[in-house]
This record gives structure tokens, sequence and C-alpha cells, in this order.
């Protein structure tokens, strides 16, 4: 499969890890839209929210477990933002399921 997230996962493409476990790995995003941008990725390759059955719910819940951890790693006690862009009205541009994860700046509501 020809997968941008799943050749990072792999490492045939390289980049910066922030976290790993055996279901998920974190790296940082490669045009940063704030101090900390990281996403999290599921190891097993998954396209979007839109694929997730109710035997997903706990590998979704984890995704949002690591992106916590992340956030208390990073010292973000003042908050952040978990997002998850999901097919074209949501913004998605890589089709393997990810959490942004922004923060270290004060983040505006509604988004665009
Ligand atoms: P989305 O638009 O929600 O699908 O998010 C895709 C994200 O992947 C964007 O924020 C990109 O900056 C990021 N991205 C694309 N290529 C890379 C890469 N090689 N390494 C790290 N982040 C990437
Ligand atoms: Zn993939």
């Amino acid at each position: 499969m020809n997968c941008l997230f799943c050749k990072i996962v792999e490492g045939s493409i390289p980049s910066t890890a922030v976290y790993q476990d055996e279901l998920c790995y974190a790296f940082a995003d490669i045009h940063p839209q704030a101090p900390v941008h990281v996403l999290i990725v599921p190891r097993q390759h998954m396209d979007s929210m839109a694929s997730a059955g109710k035997d997903h719910g706990a590998l979704l819940g984890h995704l949002l477990w690591a992106a916590a951890e992340i956030a208390r790693a990073k010292g973000l006690a003042r908050g952040y933002r978990a997002v998850l862009n999901t097919g074209p009205d949501g913004g998605q541009t890589v089709d393997h399921l990810h959490v942004h994860l922004l923060g270290g700046r004060s983040l505006s509501w509604p988004p665009g």
C-alpha cells in the first residue's frame, strides 16, 4: 500500500519520533501549526474515523490517551487541542487516520 504514514511507521520515510508503543506511533508534524504539533497514528493502517467500527473503540481511545500523555510530557498545562480531520470536507490530506495534537499557543475557535 502506498501510504505515507505507513511508511513513516515502518521507518522507510524519516520522522522525528515523539512517543511510541505497540499500538501507535507519534511524530512531529513537518509543517507545524503551533509550537507543539504532533501527529499520533495507529501502527495498523486505517483510512479515517469514517471507517471506524465498534471494534476500533479501544484503539481510538488509546490514541486520545497517547495525546494526553504527550501533552503532559510537553508541559501543555494551559490546554491544547486534539483534532481528527476526516474526509475532504474535514480537511484530511493523508488517508491514514491521525490525531493532531496542537498546543503551546492560544488556539482560535471556530476553525476555518
Ligand atoms: P491532514 O491534513 O489532517 O490529513 O494532516 C496531514 C498532516 O501531515 C499535515 O499537518 C502535514 O503537515 C503532515 N505531514 C505530511 N507529510 C509529513 C511528513 N513526511 N512528516 C510529518 N508530517 C507530515
Ligand atoms: Zn497507512
